[in-house]
């Protein structure tokens, strides 16, 4: 049994490695971007709403994603049985908070953050070549760039609050796939 967040910046690898890591773990993935993606195909009141914030890189409010979280937990009835990972979420200090919370009232918790650390210039790339590749409204320079400061001012404090709970693994996110997962594989082994 193991929960984890996958934490990184957007183009971070953080939906790669992700699905290494359930392939290998068999772990539940719950990604709140692929959430909302899949809303906003399906043309529901969640995804107009969310696909204002999203067009302009800004985050989408708490309440409405930690409800949306709540609601993927029950449907899935994702409990202390079955290990997840969290990719995309939590991106806010109040939604690490909720998270404890919903995982507590689940009599669960989560393990170990695996932090994606890349800098900066090679972040960029990787949008970009995304955006070419999958189409991916969101992967323009101008809303990369926006994601990127809404990621610093908003999400990167979360490394710290999570350094203090003892539970951040720093991971070098530079190299190849394969290789980037062997590092993840050898932190999670250790736990
Ligand atoms: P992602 O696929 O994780 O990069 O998410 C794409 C976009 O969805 C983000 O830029 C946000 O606009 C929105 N989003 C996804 N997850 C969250 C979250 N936990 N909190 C707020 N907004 C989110």
């Amino acid at each position: 049994m193991l929960n984890i967040v996958i934490f990184g910046a957007p183009g971070s690898g953080k939906g790669t490695q992700s699905d290494k890591i359930i392939e290998h773990y068999k772990l539940f993935h719950i990604s709140t971007g692929d959430v909302l993606r899949d809303n906003i195909r399906r043309g529901t009141e969640l995804g107009k709403t969310a696909k204002g914030y999203i067009d302009q890189g800004q985050l989408v409010p708490d309440e409405l994603i930690i409800d949306i979280l709540a609601q993927v937990l029950d449907e899935n009835k994702v409990n202390a049985r079955e290990g997840v990972i969290f990719d995309g979420f939590p991106r806010t200090i109040p939604q690490a908070e909720a998270l404890e919370q919903l995982l507590a009232d689940r009599g669960t918790k989560i393990d170990a953050v695996v932090g994606l650390e890349v800098p900066e210039e090679e972040l960029i790339k990787r949008i970009l070549l995304r955006g070419q590749m999958s189409g991916r409204a969101d992967d323009n320079e101008e809303t990369a760039r926006k994601r990127l400061e809404v990621y610093h001012n908003q999400t990167s404090p979360l490394k710290a609050y999570y350094e203090q709970q003892g539970k951040y693994r720093a991971i070098n996110g530079l190299g190849s796939i394969d290789g980037i997962f062997e590092s993840i594989s050898e932190t999670l082994d250790s736990l």
